[in-house]
C-alpha cells in the first residue's frame, strides 16, 4: 500500500491484515515504486496524490517494466481521478475515497481473481540457456533443440519451476506421475539420467545437481 495519509494506511492495514493479507507500507511514490519493483506482491493498493511519484507515474513505471502486479487506484474524492489516464497508466481499477472496508475487500479479492485466470499455467522456464516450453512441449539448449518425452519434460519442468532449489524425489515423483503413492522414488533417477545425457553431456555442462539424501536441484546458471 502507497499512502501519504499515515493515519488511512494504518487503518487500512490494520483492517487487511485482519483478513489475513500481509500488508507493507510506504508514504511516499519513490519508497512506494521500489517496494513494487520487488515483484513480491499479489497486488499494489496506490494512492493517487503522493509526495515524490504520484500514482499514476508508479503505475506506469511498473507496466512498462512488464510488471502485472494488480493496481488498485486510491483516489481522494470523486473527479481528481482521471479513468482515461489510470487506465492509461495500467491500473486495473480504482476506489473514490471514502470507501467501505468491506467494498475495498470485495474488489481485492476480484483483482486476486481476475490475475489468477489470466496468469499462463505454462509459463516458459529458464535456466542460463536451458530453455523449457512446457506448453509447446519444446526443450532447448542454446540454438539447439532437445527431445525430450513427456515424463522426462515433467521432471525437468519441475526442476526448473525454481531453479537453486532443491527438489525431492518424492515430490517430482507426486507432480509427475498420475499415481504417485504406488511407485518407488528412485525412478525418479532413471530421468533424471536420461535427462542429463540429454540436457548436459553433448554441451558439456551439469546443470541437473544431485543434492544428496534429498533430490536434485537446477543450476540457475544452466550448468
Ligand atoms: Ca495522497
Amino acid at each position: 500500500m502507497v499512502e501519504d495519509e499515515e493515519g488511512l494506511a494504518e487503518s487500512l492495514r490494520r483492517g487487511l491484515s485482519a483478513d489475513g493479507h500481509w500488508v507493507d507500507l510506504a508514504h511516499d511514490g519513490h519508497r512506494g515504486l521500489a517496494l513494487a519493483r520487488t515483484g513480491s506482491y499479489d497486488a499494489v493498493l496506490l494512492d493517487l496524490m503522493l509526495p515524490g511519484l504520484s500514482g499514476y507515474e508508479i503505475c506506469a513505471r511498473l507496466r512498462a517494466d512488464d510488471d502485472p502486479t494488480p493496481v488498485l487506484m486510491l483516489t481522494a474524492k470523486d473527479g481528481e481521478y482521471d479513468e482515461a489516464e489510470g487506465l492509461d497508466s495500467g491500473a486495473d481499477d480504482y476506489l473514490t475515497k471514502p470507501f467501505s472496508f468491506v467494498v475495498l475487500g470485495a474488489r481485492l479479492r476480484a483483482l486476486a481473481r481476475r490475475a489468477a485466470a489470466t496468469a499462463d499455467p505454462h509459463p516458459t522456464l529458464q535456466a542460463g540457456d536451458l530453455v523449457l516450453e512446457p506448453a509447446g512441449r519444446r526443450c532447448r539448449r542454446g540454438t539447439h533443440d532437445i527431445e525430450l518425452t513427456a515424463r522426462e519434460l515433467g521432471v525437468l519442468a519441475c526442476l526448473m519451476e525454481q531453479p537453486g532449489r532443491a527438489v525431492s524425489k518424492q515430490d517430482i515423483l507426486d507432480q509427475v506421475w498420475d499415481t504417485p503413492h504406488a511407485i518407488d522414488p528412485n525412478i525418479v533417477e532413471v530421468y533424471v539420467s536420461s535427462l542429463r545425457k540429454k540436457i548436459d553431456a553433448p554441451f558439456g555442462r551439469r546443470s541437473i545437481l544431485t543434492v544428496h539424501g534429498t533430490g536434485y536441484r537446477m543450476a540457475p546458471d544452466g550448468g
